[in-house]
């Protein structure tokens, strides 16, 4: 398949930002892509050459793209670097050096071999491998052989992919939508084809057994060890009283532990996935250990939370105690006895060979507390099976006494299946600060900021924050934030967002307001406001509460907690917080 057809849909996606057009505009892609390179034409969409778990990274230095556009071009490095200062993006340094070779070269090029999808991701894959001596020259080489037989315009995307910032704003359910209607005709298929995404979230593994069988392929797919799954999580509620009639009057309620979740597949090989699905299981050599010796069967996969301890006195610790714990390559083992950590397992996903997502939370605790013998390192989530209000309450205050954050209740009825993905009923989590204030933190995305004055010159006096809005899949604003920050971490935001300055506001985020710097929305934040008023400024739920009102989140502070755990489309929605407004009202009135 040509590479050409990438390009053109990349630069039309690029001049849209309505979810629908871009929709269309993959299904027209997908539909022009031989079955066997589906999978490489949807890594290659998102940027990457696999599914994140895999941990594989295409990435190159700038210097380095630099030196292979002057080698394909024969233009000196110097030139390019100015050339790119005054362009700002090097994906259009590279398209207007090619073009202007190709207007100076003889040959015709035409009569050129073309560059085939095929080719630029076997290129880019051994970008991403290539490791030691030499590997910085070889990368080079690989990057070079591409720019070679490119149009400007295939050149401005390649340069774009290896440096990490294509930056398409594609989300995953775009994709999804796209695939449906390209291999099924309408959206028919699209509760199908999400089950399998939710137990197997490989986009491109997906795209290719639905191209290559059909329906049926997709049909097939089920839960691998190793495979990560997407996790169940949790909707909310209010007040326990709310919780338990929402729960038919009877429920499980579980510690709700405050640390990292943690998907655990035991076997012979044994793997840890984060909440976002990353692979941590090299940072965390010792759960990986402890879960091993504690697990009596063959093979299975786990859910639960791993909380750092105070080893002394036994005592659970802040959340952000575990955080020292991740992203480590070297000093693991100096980490782990100064910050080790217990899992607390609160569910079973699948168990020799058997999918165990069917079946109820009751029965799935069971097994769990069958195949696992508890120790210093592996708990069970403790919990407490009630209807009755007065000591479920005492039970929450001895969660928090704890040091957990409240109570995940959990549904114990016929219905009670592992969802994956979804974030329900089945599922209610109730934490303490509910009571203080605006009741609890939210989680935003950072998507721009401000310049810094007086005693912050020179860094960002605040960040522009979102809300998620999943119906209209934009990032719509609800404050500026500038309080709660170190004056480390002041010093060191514009470096943090470097990578993710762009030009223009972005196509999925709806602003009114007009900042001085824009970032691709990727970082989401912990914060914590006073209220939530309606805010003639902030585009969040706009006209759903009052016409011509958004909502804002008033004196917010930043809780210190960088929530690199999640996804920028799973921060707080502009549901939630219309869900909040309308408590916090209540609550006063
Ligand atoms: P969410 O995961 O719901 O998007 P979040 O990451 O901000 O939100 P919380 O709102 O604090 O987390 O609550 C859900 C999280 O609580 C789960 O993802 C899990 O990490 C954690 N958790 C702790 N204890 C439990 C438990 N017993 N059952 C389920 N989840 C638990």
């Amino acid at each position: 398949m040509e590479y050409r057809i990438i390009a053109e849909t990349y630069s039309k996606i690029e001049s849209t930002s309505k979810r629908l057009e871009m929709t269309d505009l993959l299904v027209e892609l997908f539909n022009q892509t031989p079955p066997e390179s589906i999978d490489k034409v949807i890594y290659l969409t998102q940027g990457k050459l696999y599914p994140d778990y895999m941990g594989v990274e295409l990435g190159i230095a700038e210097k380095l793209a630099i030196k292979a556009i002057s080698k394909a071009t024969g233009i000196n490095e110097g030139k390019i670097g100015e050339m790119l200062k005054e362009h700002g993006d090097l994906g259009l340094v590279a398209q207007e050096t090619i073009k202007k070779k190709r207007q100076t070269t003889l040959f015709s090029f035409e009569e050129r071999q073309r560059l085939t999808v095929e080719k630029v991701y076997e290129n880019f894959d051994r970008i991403a491998r290539a490791e030691g001596g030499g590997s910085q020259e070889k990368k080079m080489q690989y990057l070079a052989e591409l720019l070679n037989l490119a149009t400007p315009l295939e050149a401005r995307y390649i340069i774009r992919t290896v440096e990490g910032k294509l930056r398409l704003g594609i989300a995953d359910m775009t994709i999804l939508d796209a695939l449906s209607i390209a291999y099924g005709g309408s959206k028919e298929l699209r509760s199908e084809v999400e089950r399998a995404y939710n137990i197997h979230p490989d986009l491109g593994y997906i795209a290719k057994r639905l191209a290559t069988e059909g329906i049926e392929g997709v049909r097939s797919i089920k839960i691998s060890l190793g495979i990560p799954i997407r996790a169940m999580l949790a909707e909310r509620l209010p007040s326990l009283e709310d919780i338990l009639a929402k729960m038919g009057g009877k429920a499980a309620f579980e510690y709700k532990y405050d640390g990292m979740r943690i998907q655990a597949h035991v076997g012979e090989r044994i793997w840890l996935y984060s909440r976002r699905l990353e692979n941590l299981t090299d940072q965390f050599p010792d759960v990986r250990d402890a879960i091993k010796s504690a697990f009596k069967g063959k093979e299975a996969i786990f859910d639960g939370e791993a909380v750092p301890v105070d080893v002394n006195t036994g005592e659970l610790l802040p959340f952000q105690v575990v955080s020292h714990r991740r992203g480590r390559k070297y000093g693991i083992e100096k980490a782990i006895e100064e910050y080790p950590v217990v899992l607390f397992l609160f569910d079973i996903l699948y168990l020799d060979g058997e999918d165990l997502t069917g079946k109820t939370y009751p029965e799935r605790r069971k097994i769990l507390e069958e195949v696992i013998e508890p120790s210093e390192q592996v708990k069970f989530a403790i919990r407490l099976i009630s209807s009755d209000i007065e000591k479920i309450k005492m039970f929450f205050n001895k969660a928090i006494e704890d040091g957990c954050e409240g109570l995940v209740a959990k549904n114990i009825g016929e219905g009670s299946i592992y969802r994956a993905g979804a974030r329900e009923f089945l599922w209610i989590k109730y934490k303490r600060d509910y009571k203080v204030e605006i009741g609890d933190t939210v989680d935003l995305v950072v998507i721009g900021a401000f310049a810094g004055k007086g005693k912050r010159r020179g860094t960002y006096g605040a960040l522009l924050m979102a809300a998620y809005n999943p119906d209209k899949d934009r990032f719509e604003t609800v404050c500026k934030l500038g309080s709660g920050f170190t004056d480390e971490q002041l010093a060191y935001l514009p470096r943090k967002f470097e990578d993710l300055r762009i030009e223009r506001v972005h196509p999925r985020v709806w602003s009114k307001i007009d900042a001085d710097y824009w970032f691709v929305p990727k970082v989401v934040l912990e914060l914590i406001g006073a209220e939530i008023t309606l805010s003639p400024t902030h585009t969040c739920a706009r006209d759903v509460i009052e016409k011509g009102s958004g909502l804002a989140i008033r004196f917010p502070r930043f809780t210190g907690k960088w929530r690199d755990d999640k996804s920028p489309e799973e921060a707080t929605t502009t549901k939630e917080l219309v869900e909040m407004y309308r408590n916090q009202i209540k609550k006063i009135g």
